[in-house]
């Protein structure tokens, strides 16, 4: 019996040592994960040695390019105030994550949004509201302007 219990016990710690090795594992797989992300997240904050947080990133044709395919994805419309070139409106196609904080992602498509002149300019790096997911759907609108009229 006693025999039987110390086996049983060498077992049972030969599994924990061989979870915990695996958990080891897994844990420098996801730094070395990260320290790649790190590196690959470097390497995209310049342009053809161009810093993407600069002014001069805005003159890039690297820059225009991603900038006419957010505005061809999500067209020539505030998406926070809803205003048109056909209100005198200005667009600006806007870094939702700031440049200055989070220049890799500068010309990331899945960080822009097009935004009107006066919603841009009332826009801070502070501010990362996205108003893609805000203005997605119509219909919340619509029960946003409904309640606004009844209260
Ligand atoms: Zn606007």
């Amino acid at each position: 019996m006693m025999k039987y219990l110390i086996n049983q016990m060498r077992l049972e710690n030969k599994k924990n040592k061989r979870r915990d090795k695996i958990r080891a594992a897994k844990l420098k797989q996801k730094q070395n994960k990260s320290a790649n992300q790190l590196a690959q997240e470097f390497k995209q904050t310049k342009v053809r040695g161009i810093h993407t947080a600069s002014d001069a990133f805005l003159m890039t044709y690297e820059w225009r390019k991603v900038r006419m395919e957010a505005l061809k994805k999500y067209g020539a419309r505030c998406q926070c105030c809803g205003a048109t070139p056909a209100h005198g409106a200005v667009m600006n196609v806007d870094h939702i994550k700031p440049r200055k904080l989070y220049p890799h992602l500068a010309l990331d498509l899945n960080n822009l949004q097009v935004l009107c002149h006066d919603c841009n300019h009332g826009k801070g790096n502070w501010d990362m509201t996205d108003w893609r997911e805000r203005n997605e759907s119509p219909i919340q609108l619509d029960l946003r302007d409904v309640s606004i009229k009844v209260f």
